[in-house]
């Protein structure tokens, strides 16, 4: 897919990640970019910067996100693009109580089921409609908080089997999976974390780039940091070596 001309929404577009990328499209000749987040105020001040349109839209309400999808419908025409970005990280594993893992389940997963219910009976009609969902490389590689390592397994596993079910009937999906991003979400990951995702940590803007590319060859896995795809591949081959691996590396950053 070329961004020229096409009608885009990005969640989760008023910082970080999906900031970068809704700068990016407008730049690449998009016809219109919706920046969508649960802060409106914020989401219209990046709108402004390229005469897009900023709308308030939490992600985890179903009726916001129809409220979303309608209005850019209604305004603009049928969407192209939706890339449903918006994520959370909270700290901990199984002692976090329900309502934590709800929360960032709601986010990183449900949201997404959510978007691609009220979007693809108008993208089958047309026969044609392209989904990016922000993963996380930790939805390949379990690393980090429990919550958003599994959420986000769940966001790759959903948008592997939309691709799979709907790929025939002209419906593109990509899966955007960053290891360490410079943004607020990693700033506010706990110092150990924080220290070792600044080995490789990439900008927002390096992601946005690597969107571009990956959506122009309509790739499905759109990696920006190639090293990902190597643990990957290590994974699959010797799942045990690859584990004792990853323990010794979450032993390593254990605070002492
Ligand atoms: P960020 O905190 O800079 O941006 C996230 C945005 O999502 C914020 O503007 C926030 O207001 C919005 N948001 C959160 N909950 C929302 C909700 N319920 N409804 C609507 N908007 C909501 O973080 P980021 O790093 O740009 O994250 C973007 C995506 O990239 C997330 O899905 C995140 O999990 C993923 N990701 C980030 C990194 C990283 O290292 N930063 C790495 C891999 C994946």
């Amino acid at each position: 897919m070329q961004l020229k001309d096409k009608v885009v929404v990005v969640t989760g577009g008023a910082s970080g990640i999906g900031a970068a990328m809704a700068r990016r499209f407008a730049q690449e000749g998009a016809r219109a970019v919706v920046v969508a987040d649960r802060d409106g105020a914020a989401a219209q001040a990046v709108a402004k910067e390229f005469d897009g349109l900023g709308l308030h839209c939490d992600v985890t309400r179903e009726p916001d996100l129809l409220h979303l999808i309608e209005t850019t419908q209604h305004r603009f025409g049928a969407i192209d693009l939706f890339c449903s970005n918006a994520g959370v990280s909270i700290a901990g594993g199984p002692e976090l109580p329900d309502a934590a893992w709800r929360q960032v389940w709601n986010v990183n997963l449900m949201a997404h089921v959510h978007a691609a219910r009220a979007l693809l009976p108008a993208m089958l009609a047309r026969g044609q409609g392209y989904l990016l969902q922000t993963a996380s490389a930790a939805g390949l590689l379990s690393q980090f908080d429990a919550p958003y390592a599994v959420s986000k397994h769940a966001a790759v596993a959903f948008a592997e089997w939309l691709a799979i079910t709907y790929g025939s009937r002209g419906i593109k999906v990509s899966c955007l999976c960053p290891a360490g991003v410079d943004t607020p979400l990693l700033r506010a990951e706990p110092a150990q974390h924080q220290r070792l995702l600044s080995e490789g940590m990439v900008s927002a803007e390096t992601v946005a780039e690597a969107v571009v590319k990956g959506l122009s060859a309509e790739r499905f896995l759109i990696l920006p940091q190639p090293w990902i795809g190597e643990q990957l591949r290590r994974k699959v081959e010797d799942p045990d070596r690859w584990l004792r691996g990853m323990g010794r590396w979450h032993d390593s950053i254990r605070p002492t």
